[in-house]
């Protein structure tokens, strides 16, 4: 029966030829009789078959729209997004297989990352009187259970507890640990009991795993509060105890990928990508709802070590683009349920049109959103645009390391106020545009696409040297001089690399007052790429102080960069911190981070975040400095040495940008940042 159904999926595959045939196959395919026998619990037979479904990696998306594109999302594989399309494949097989005979679960990360999340977090947060849209969504389409992702907290736990409280359904994480009891901070599992029409009921154990990575990741909003077990530690822990309690059926929902693998390498003790270690090494799981790595795994067989049963692991992609559906067939003999085989395919959402209830239900929050990240709050005299920034410097990546900079520096007391700043940007999305023209929230949201916030570090000339260092390992070797597609040149994360750096991990610095200059040196060896090292024209020294505006991802620990965990840093202070729930929670977070400061008096703010809050404000007639993003009115040049502190900001425009590179290629040795040497680089 597993095979059929993998057929079938093949089959819709190649199928792809519009959504309406698609559609139709999928529903022709769904219903065949070959899958409404007994195996569905009728007719008192011994067999019958579960469907669990399973999202992850929803990111905010509700509806199939792209609020940075203004557009119906689409992307080159015209893929398609939302709970909106999830509901209708729901649906679909809910109606094929029986709507009892199945579940449905999610993977984690559910709560951040699209302009609709982030309205519901930060313009108009969530409360007991503001439901966010992903609950109402996820509530409405029926979810049993889901997994804390590391996204969760990006917030801070209180968001999180509110978000928790507004859903239907439990929230799993066996191994999120409070501090103060050492128990789970979440509940680790649930036992859900589907009845077949005749015999015993079958009782479904699901035990949700979160990633190990937070304690890192969000140091700020986790610290002191919870810390993070191992997957594999937790989970041989938890299954036992599931099957005592009677679970005949285990699946995992774990926000950790497949492959192992930790991005933060040997810094904690527990890997981040480990949910192959956990179907190998925990004996007694059925099924794996994968998540976190964003891949899309339509089924993979794990063998147990110690029982060598199978186990199957299945990850739909993310974003709603895609649905796991696992068929675990079960007999019943001697008086109990157990499992004879599990069969796993993706869905794919872009073969079925939204389901007009959840779209309904989400079409006031979505408006709401959509007018607002429309909103003008600046003006740029050229276009940037982020498509080469992983490979040449540009100005939309000088505007953030501007932007951040600037913030900083207005941060800075004492003698380090006479420090030279600089800034870290990685290309977070190459798709990022800002139009010559009127500049919206959702152009600045686009180039800034993550909710970190903002710290300042001081570092001196080696340690500056030994980042960029790592982050050149972006970067393939090019031994022979040439002109290399950028593709073929980066370790970026593809389809066949999924272990790949991903370009957030590739970080490009700039200086504030005076230009930082460096080449990368793709022909050297991966250590020794950086040459010419310089600010303002005069080389670099190994002792020379700066104070480096950096994001809390980064200095945290995200992505393994050396000499910025341990390194002096402080919160920045920021511009709105005297008013509002975010100055108190900026108050709040200062306090820890002071005590493990040794002398620098940095800062938290928002960054490019703190951007746009910040000129929605001003346009409500509080015309001034923009909260938690220093003085970004004025100039914003190429990047090196742009004027600060230009005219007070019109009234309804907070900030205008200046591009001044007159051509792409326009970099003489004082205005150049990033080059790449060796070879040349192209689209
Ligand atoms: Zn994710």
């Amino acid at each position: 029966m597993g095979i059929n159904v993998l057929q079938r999926g093949r089959v819709r595959h190649g199928l792809r030829a519009g959504a309406v045939t698609a559609a139709a196959v999928l529903a022709v395919g769904l219903a065949s009789p070959a899958m409404a026998g007994d195996g569905h619990g009728g007719g008192g037979s011994n067999d019958f078959q579960l469907t669990v479904m399973g999202t992850t990696d929803l990111h905010g998306n509700a509806l199939n729209w792209d609020y940075f594109k203004n557009a119906e999302y689409d992307d080159s594989a015209h893929n398609d997004v939302g709970l909106a399309k999830v509901s209708t494949l729901v649906n679909q097989v809910r109606a094929d297989r029986g709507d009892r005979n199945t579940l449905l679960i999610d993977a984690g990360d559910t709560i951040q990352g699209t302009s609709l999340a982030y309205y519901f977090a930060k313009i108009q947060p969530i409360s007991t009187s503001v439901e966010h849209p992903m609950a109402a969504a996820m509530n409405a389409i029926g979810y049993d259970a889901a997994a804390v992702g590391n996204h969760e907290f990006n917030y801070g736990i209180p968001y999180l507890r509110t978000f928790e409280k507004q859903l239907d359904f439990p929230l799993l994480a066996a191994n999120a640990l409070d501090d103060g009891t050492g128990k789970p901070a979440f509940k680790p599992y649930v036992i859900k009991t589907v009845k077949p029409a005749h015999g015993k009921p079958i009782q479904v154990g699901i035990l949700g795993l979160t990633n190990p990575g937070i304690a890192i990741w969000d140091k700020a909003n986790v610290e002191g509060k919870m810390h993070f077990d191992g997957l594999v530690e937790q989970a041989k822990k938890y299954v036992p105890e599931m099957k005592r309690k009677g679970a005949d059926v285990v699946i995992v929902a774990a926000h950790s990928g497949a492959d192992t693998s930790s991005s933060y390498g040997d810094t904690l003790p527990f890997p981040e990508n480990a949910s192959t270690l956990v179907a190998q090494q925990v004996p007694g799981i059925d099924a794996i709802l994968v998540g976190h790595a964003h891949q899309e795994i339509a089924s993979r067989v794990v063998t147990n070590e110690a029982t060598g049963k199978p186990v199957v692991l299945s990850e739909p992609l993310k974003w709603g683009e895609r649905l796991s559906v696992f068929d675990i067939d079960l007999s019943f003999a001697r008086g109990r349920w157990s499992v004879q085989s599990v069969a796993a395919q993706v869905l794919n959402s872009n073969t079925v049109p939204e389901d007009p209830k959840i779209v309904g239900l989400l079409q006031a929050d979505h408006q709401k959103v959509v007018d607002y990240v429309n909103g003008v709050i600046g003006t740029a005299t050229e276009a940037m645009s982020a498509a080469t920034a992983r490979y040449e410097d540009t100005a939309a990546l000088d505007f953030i390391n501007y932007v951040q900079a600037g913030a900083v520096k207005a941060e800075l007391t004492g003698a380090d106020a006479d420090l030279p700043v600089l800034s870290i940007a990685a290309p977070f999305n190459k798709d990022a545009a800002i139009p010559q023209g009127d500049v919206s929230v959702r152009d600045i949201a686009g180039l800034y696409i993550y909710d970190n916030t903002l710290l300042g570090i001081k570092l001196t000339g080696a340690p500056v040297k030994a980042y960029l260092e790592k982050s050149a390992e972006y970067f393939k070797a090019a031994p022979t001089p040439g002109t290399y597609a950028a593709a073929s040149l980066t370790n970026a994360v593809t389809p066949t690399a999924p272990n790949g750096t991903p370009d957030y991990n590739y970080d490009v610095m700039g200086g504030l007052d005076q230009p930082l200059t460096y080449d990368i040196d793709l022909a050297q060896p991966v250590g020794s790429r950086i040459t010419g090292l310089a600010y303002g024209g005069v080389p670099v020294t190994d002792t020379q102080e700066f104070v480096v505006a950096i994001n809390n991802y980064r200095q945290s620990g995200g992505g393994n960069f050396p000499g910025v965990v341990g390194a002096p840093v402080g919160l920045l202070r920021a511009a709105g911190a005297a008013r509002g729930p975010a100055g108190r929670q900026a108050r709040r977070d200062r306090r820890p981070a002071r005590r493990g400061a040794a002398g620098a008096r940095a800062a938290r703010g928002r960054g490019l975040d703190g951007l746009h809050e910040g000129c929605r404000r001003g346009r409500g007639g509080r015309p001034g400095p923009v909260a938690g993003a220093g003085r970004p009115q004025g100039d914003v040049t190429d990047g090196r040495r742009p004027s600060v502190g230009g005219a007070a900001p019109a009234p309804a425009q907070c900030f205008t940008i200046t591009a001044r590179r007159s051509r792409p290629d326009d970099h003489g040795p004082a205005d150049r940042g990033l080059t790449i040497t060796g070879p040349t680089v192209t689209a």
